[in-house]
């Protein structure tokens, strides 16, 4: 099968969240299952500058987006079989970050048309084109109100996958057609709520939507989880799915991690230990083997359940713990993490800042990883977590419910922790359930390897995308 993934990061070239993961892993899955795919991805001035330096100039043309003649370069790479295009455009793509920018707008309506008319440039028309997020929401909506009668574009099928349904690429009416290009009567088809609302444009457009999580796809079609779109889900439920994530096995493996201390495997695991021992000396904690550390690593954002911290900040504080953070997100949350390390500096490091080898030495060190999250569509955070045999505690919901299965003690199977309902108390209590846990040495080593023996892979997942693929 020919399989085009349109995404606005992708490892290894630039990452800003779990879509980078994801987007960096099942095209590499799906060419081990011998499928020719490939990747178009924004040429960002941002990206690191080895990867910046793999990628080889194409050619360039120019296509026409509404009135905006647009210069579209394309640089090509290939890294693990997968070929990757990179759209060149300076006006658009040479800025501080990926995201973030007041033109968001225009500049993803660009990147989505530019995935569409490079296709007869590089001569490669596929059967599927996979978007995701609101990023390359347009792309499906292109491809029926632009391209359906061009040449190569006639037999396209398109899946659409919701990553995270929080961020729809909403705007005002008003840029219908001058940023979108998009002609008067296509206002149905993308209108919502009185905006421009790309997501909602691609949820009716595509010919299969999915999410990933089997839970999130369920939650998405009740409005405490929906963000306004279950009404517009709920009627296309027929075409709605869920796909659990996996991760990069290879780049995630406690026993070769270069990030880390020490590293260990399933058989070597007692060696983990070493690795919370650096951490706490790299961050000027009390060094003993015997104090329980908790990790926390990601977005300090709400949606990732920090709320739930104030509360019990205080309580959790007078236990024999150590609190570890690690993220970046909104300032009053960054600056609540400031506080406590302050306020609690012999117990807790918050560490406002992005750093990838940073997260793998709390993912190794740590011995139990918080994810309080109130809405989660996948999560990867617990999939590493329990790779290196760290065990999570997270709020029973979307993917932390599909992948956290709570140790039970009868039986020993189970790989966490969870709690039911989104209370910063019930987290608590799910803490103070897995210190408990933590504290029998027995039990400690039956979680982890539980959590280090699970298949987290994309093999299984890679699957049934084909599996979707095939089915449209
Ligand atoms: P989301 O995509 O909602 O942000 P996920 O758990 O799906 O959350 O994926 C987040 C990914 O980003 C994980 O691989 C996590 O380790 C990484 N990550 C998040 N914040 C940071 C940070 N501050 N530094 C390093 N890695 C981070």
């Amino acid at each position: 099968m020919k399989i085009l993934f349109a995404a606005a990061e992708a490892l290894p070239f630039i990452k800003v969240g779990g879509l980078g993961d994801v987007a960096g892993a099942l095209p590499k899955a799906l060419v081990q299952k011998g499928h020719d795919v490939r990747v178009v991805l924004p040429l960002y001035s941002s990206m690191k500058p080895a990867m910046r330096e793999k990628c080889k100039y194409l050619k360039y043309f120019y296509f026409l987006h509404g009135w905006r003649n647009c210069y579209c370069g394309i640089f090509e790479a290939e890294v693990d079989g997968v070929t990757y295009y990179l759209i060149d455009n300076e006006y658009y793509f040479k800025r501080k970050a990926p995201y973030g920018e007041f033109d968001d707008g225009e500049r993803f309506a660009f990147f989505s048309r530019a995935v569409l008319e490079i296709l007869p440039q590089v001569g490669f028309f596929p059967d599927i084109i996979h978007a995701n997020d609101w990023h390359t929401a347009a792309v499906p909506i292109y491809l029926d109100s632009q391209y359906r009668g061009r040449e190569g574009y006639e037999y396209i099928k398109t899946v659409f996958s919701i990553h995270n349904i929080e961020f729809q690429g909403k705007y005002g009416l008003d840029t219908l057609t001058n940023v979108f290009a998009l002609a008067p009567d296509w206002v149905s088809v993308v209108e919502h709520d009185g905006c421009l609302n790309l997501m909602k444009g691609a949820i009716e457009r595509a010919n299969a939507v999915n999410t990933v999580s089997e839970s999130y796809a369920n939650e998405i079609l009740d409005p405490y989880f929906s963000f306004g779109l279950d009404s517009i889900l709920r009627p296309r439920r027929y075409k709605l799915s869920g796909i659990v994530n996996g991760i990069d096995m290879d780049t995630f493996n406690p026993a070769t991690d270069p990030a880390i201390a020490v590293n260990y495997s399933l058989e070597t695991r007692e060696d983990k230990v070493k690795n919370k021992l650096a951490l706490q000396k790299e961050l000027g904690l009390p060094e003993d083997p015997d104090i329980p550390m908790i990790g926390m690593v990601g977005r300090l954002t709400s949606q990732k359940g920090i709320d739930l911290m104030y509360p019990v900040m205080e309580e959790l504080m007078k236990q024999n713990v150590q609190l570890v953070v690690l993220g970046t997100g909104y300032p009053e949350i960054e600056d609540f993490m400031r506080f406590c390390d302050a306020a609690y500096h012999d117990k807790m490091r918050a560490m406002i800042t992005f750093s990838a080898s940073m997260a793998q030495k709390i993912y190794a060190g740590a011995d139990m990883f918080l994810m309080p999250s109130k809405s989660e569509p996948c999560g990867l955070a617990q999939l590493i977590s329990m790779r290196y045999g760290t065990m999570p505690i997270v709020h029973a919901v979307g993917g932390l419910k599909d992948t956290v299965i709570p140790f039970n003690p009868e039986t020993g199977t189970g790989n966490g922790v969870n709690f039911q309902s989104y209370n910063a108390w019930d987290m608590y209590n799910a803490i103070e359930r897995a210190l408990g846990l933590w504290e029998n040495p027995d039990t400690r080593d039956q979680i982890m390897v539980n959590g280090m023996s699970g298949d987290y892979s994309w093999d299984v997942s890679a699957d049934k995308y084909l599996h979707l693929y095939q089915s449209i």
